[in-house]
């Protein structure tokens, strides 16, 4: 396919999806994986012989609960130490360490060693399944791409996303957020037949976060007023909600806990997704596991009243950041045009109730497709900012930064100094003036983001001293922060007597990679690939030798071929049936690849010999 086209990735917690605009086309299109689905889930696994990414990690889970690994977007950025890593330790099946200055490290074991990776290089695995789902689509290579992160994620979660797209090897030409990449693909539809200015609110519950958004779109100009969200709600809570649920249920009528058990947990898990998905259009779910623990069948059901009896206070929680929202914009809820339903958790009535009550019985629009939108409208802005692509339509877009940032100055009173606040529109400059403390060679400035008043209730992004020895007390000091498209920060500081001045990109903060961590990091994934192209070798010389055995075998039954052989000649050939059999049944996994390619190498000509002899 010579045609030119730009991609887009919906990163998520759960399913990740990917987008491309074509230009022959002059449309988006999503790409199916190779099981044919065009979510694929964000699940990568680690057995004795080999690496799994997708559908085919999620579905060995139940076997192999230790080594498979998902939910790496609520690790991504985050501190070993933080509160909401610590209480999702205790669901996973697989293990968390703290790693060098409390970055989380999780722990597998691979071909019979144990593991370490970063949350950034789970993510750079499943980012490289999506360039492999788009490349074997497109049949040529996918290199630069725009991949989407919740609209809440703060500055180390983006920045960490980025170095999950370079150690795939990917060149990220921009981060943009989930719900503007919704609103980009559904206001592009909408907005042929709509004149003047349309108010469109996202709503996007997905399965690991919550983003709302509020955007205006004029023209060309799609322009974001506010955003709220919760890095930390979605689906997978709900799912554990009824898993906690069932939990119970089991230690009532059996007397035993299963929470230690990894394999029954997941397997529990599991039927609790489904019957989640199907409480979303029966008001019952039953739930059926054979042996479940210690030969322990498990049968039992959940009603759609009580499945949101037990996450009313999330859902509530959700409202209340959809109230917020509007609150920040100082926009009417009822100047809403269009209330546009994204992510898969959207899909649950009780919130769409809960929506349609906060909007006075207003109707929701479900044109667009929860699962895909997001993917499509990444896919729009990358042709947006690939050069020289024709027919790409037209469209500015204004976002805000979520999160309000600023500055502590004083040590003594560690108060937070906002400087850029909440939902100001990105990409922006904004300046401020300080003074020089008294007897000090230098300034200390900490950088922090987050909305409380003291600062140590907010996130410390990094910090950097400007030196100004010599220099009297209350001398003018000016901060000036910018924000670039990707919604990263740079801070500067300058000291104006002398022009002393020093500036960081908050890139160092100590959980970050380095450049040389990500160099070696990209050298790894490119060995665990090549590995897995040689397991995926192996496993096709296997087969084919177990194809070619079988057929000489069957051609030895037939009377009118062997009569055409001598009596040696079928020795020779059952002996060599029996080395290949014995090769796959013993340590199949051990084989060296040109071992079983000079077996099916022999097999193959003496196939042919016979073939040919027997017309
Ligand atoms: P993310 O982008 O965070 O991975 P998605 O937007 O792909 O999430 O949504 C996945 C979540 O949506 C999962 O938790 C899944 O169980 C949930 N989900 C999907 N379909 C339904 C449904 N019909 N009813 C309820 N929940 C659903
Ligand atoms: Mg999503």
């Amino acid at each position: 396919m010579a045609e030119r086209y730009a991609v887009g990735i919906d990163l998520g917690t759960t399913y990740s999806c990917v987008a491309v605009w074509l230009e022959d086309k002059n449309r988006v299109e999503i790409i199916h994986n190779d099981e044919g689905n065009k979510i694929t889930p964000s699940f990568v696994a680690f057995t004795d012989h080999q690496r799994l990414v997708g559908g085919s990690a999620k579905d060995q889970a139940a076997i192999n609960p230790q080594n498979t690994v998902f939910d790496a977007k609520r690790l991504i950025g985050r501190k070993f130490s933080d509160p909401i890593v610590q209480k999702d330790i205790l669901l996973w099946p697989f293990k968390v360490i703290s790693g060098v200055n409390d970055k989380p490290m999780i722990s597998v074991k691979y071909k019979g060693q144990e593991k370490l990776l970063c949350a950034e290089e789970i993510s750079s695995i499943v980012l490289t399944n999506m360039k492999e789902i788009a490349e074997a689509y497109l049949e040529s290579p996918v290199k630069d791409v725009v991949v989407t992160v919740p609209a809440y994620f703060n500055d180390s979660q983006r920045k960490a996303t980025m170095d999950a797209g370079a150690i795939a090897g990917l060149n990220v030409m921009r981060i943009i957020n989930e719900p503007t990449a919704a609103a980009i693909a559904y206001g592009l539809d909408k907005r042929a037949n709509c004149e003047g200015e349309r108010n469109i609110f996202v709503f996007d519950l997905g399965g690991g976060t919550f983003d709302v958004s509020l955007l205006t779109i004029k023209g060309d100009v799609f322009e974001v007023k506010a955003t709220a969200g919760n890095t930390h709600i979605g689906g997978e809570d709900f799912d554990n909600r009824m898993l906690n649920y069932f939990v119970e249920e089991f230690k009532r009528k059996n007397k035993v806990d299963i929470t230690r058990n990894p394999r029954a947990l997941r397997r529990l898990k599991t039927a609790c997704e489904k019957a989640k998905r199907t409480l979303t259009f029966k008001s019952l779910a039953s739930i059926e596991i054979d042996n479940l623990f210690e030969g322990i069948d498990f049968s039992s059901s959940i009603t759609r009243v009580k499945f949101e009896e037990i996450n009313m206070d999330l859902f509530n929680e959700c409202m209340k950041t959809v109230e917020s929202c509007f609150t920040d914009s100082k926009m009417d809820k009822s100047s809403v045009d269009d209330i546009v339903l994204v992510g898969g958790s959207s899909r649950i009535p009780k919130v769409q109730k809960l929506l349609r009550d906060f909007f006075n019985g207003k109707y929701l629009c479900k044109s667009i497709n929860p699962d895909e939108a997001v993917a499509c409208g990444a896919a729009v802005h990358a042709a947006l900012l690939s050069e020289g692509l024709k027919n790409v339509p037209n469209l500015v877009l204004r976002d805000v930064t979520p999160l309000s940032l600023g500055i502590s100055i004083n040590p003594g009173i560690r108060a937070m100094d906002v400087v850029i606040p909440r939902n100001t529109s990105i990409p922006v400059k904004k300046a401020k003036g300080y003074g020089t403390p008294k007897d000090s060679c230098g300034v200390s400035i900490e950088v922090y983001e987050g909305e409380r008043a003291s600062v140590a209730d907010n996130n410390l992004l990094g910090s950097f001293i400007l030196f100004c020895p010599g220099v009297p007390g209350d001398m003018p000091v000016e901060v000036c922060f910018t924000i670039d498209e990707n919604g990263i920060l740079t801070v500067s500081a300058k000291e104006k007597s002398t022009g002393n001045k020093n500036e960081i990109t908050i890139t160092n903060d100590r959980e970050r990679l380095s450049t040389e961590e990500i160099k070696k990091l990209i050298e790894e994934a490119r060995e665990y690939h090549a590995e897995d192209e040689r397991f995926l070798r192996k496993a096709k010389v296997m087969n084919e030798l177990d194809d070619c055995i079988y057929k000489l075998t069957n051609a030895l039954k037939n009377e009118d071929v062997k009569s055409n052989l001598s009596s040696h000649k079928i020795k020779k050939i059952n002996l060599a049936i029996t080395k290949a059999t014995n090769l796959l049944d013993k340590n199949k996994h051990q084989n060296e690849l040109h071992v079983l390619e000079n077996h099916l190498k022999g097999l193959e000509s003496i196939l042919e010999d016979i073939e040919i002899k027997n017309g």
